[in-house]
């Protein structure tokens, strides 16, 4: 599908999100992702092709995918999204992915966010805030800097109780330090049989807890998992 360059809107730091307006009404479930075509001059060894989770709400007539930059080696796909005109066409797939919530609205579910893998929960806690559906949710989200701090009115709107986490803070952060780990999500409350948790962020981090929370005992079908690749080689 064709979809067409609104605006975009800078987050905070190095992260931006990018509206689309689509050429007829798109179906999709909060959580989803697509593929991204953007073509442009001499495109780097990374081609033309990108996955982003829709960060828009399916209730929101642009859709949105939001974005980090990196500060060097960026590649040429990310400066061909910086230097978006309003008007330009780029090619959508379908939604696609199974990140979303579950059916059964009572299911305890755990949030863990690393970084620009906050986009899903985005998109959720918004339809959630839209449609005023309430459920069991704790949140977790981690980031190296506060800079990396983003969608806070969305979280604060949809009343989840979340705990932000810093690994690299300034002298000025008053709340929690550190990185995202098994203890900390396993803290947040003692899973049930039925909770799921659901992690999304850089590759390497979402493997490495992964790892971790199986080690600690929670099932194979309780955690689903969303990877981003290309963000880092290890955690
Ligand atoms: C299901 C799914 C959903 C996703 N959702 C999102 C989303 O919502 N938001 C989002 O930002 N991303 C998302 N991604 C990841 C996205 O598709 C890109 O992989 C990511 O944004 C990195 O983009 P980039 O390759 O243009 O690298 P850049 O962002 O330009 O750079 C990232 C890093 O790559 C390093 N690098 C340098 N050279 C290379 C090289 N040759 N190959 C690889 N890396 C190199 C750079 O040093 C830099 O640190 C998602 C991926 C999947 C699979």
């Amino acid at each position: 599908m064709i979809v067409t360059f609104d605006h975009s809107v800078d987050e905070a730091g190095n992260i931006a999100t990018f509206y689309f307006e689509t050429e007829k009404l798109i179906h999709y479930t909060a959580g989803q992702f697509v593929e991204l075509t953007l073509k442009h001059a001499h495109p780097d060894k990374r081609g033309i092709k990108r996955w982003f989770t829709l960060s828009s709400s399916p209730n929101e007539k642009l859709i949105s995918i939001t974005t980090k930059f990196a500060k060097e080696h960026g590649s040429s796909y990310k400066k061909a999204l910086k230097s978006l005109k309003k008007g330009e066409q780029l090619t959508i797939s379908d939604p696609m992915g199974d990140f979303v919530l579950p059916k059964l609205i009572q299911t305890p579910l755990i949030f863990v966010a690393g970084g620009i893998g906050i986009t899903p929960f985005k998109s959720i806690l918004s339809w959630l805030s839209e449609v005023a559906e309430k459920r069991p949710i704790k949140m977790l989200v981690g980031v190296n800097n506060e800079d990396e701090i983003v969608f806070q009115d969305v979280i604060n709107k949809s009343k989840i109780h979340t705990t932000v986490v810093v690994s690299e803070p300034s002298n000025a952060w008053g709340g929690e330090v550190g990185r995202l780990s098994s203890e900390l999500i396993l803290g947040l409350e003692e899973p049930s049989d039925e909770t799921l948790i659901y992690i999304s962020g850089p590759e390497p981090m979402v493997e490495h807890l992964e790892k971790d929370l199986k080690k600690a005992g929670v099932k194979k079908d309780q955690l689903v998992l969303d990877y981003f690749p290309n963000y880092g080689e290890k955690y």
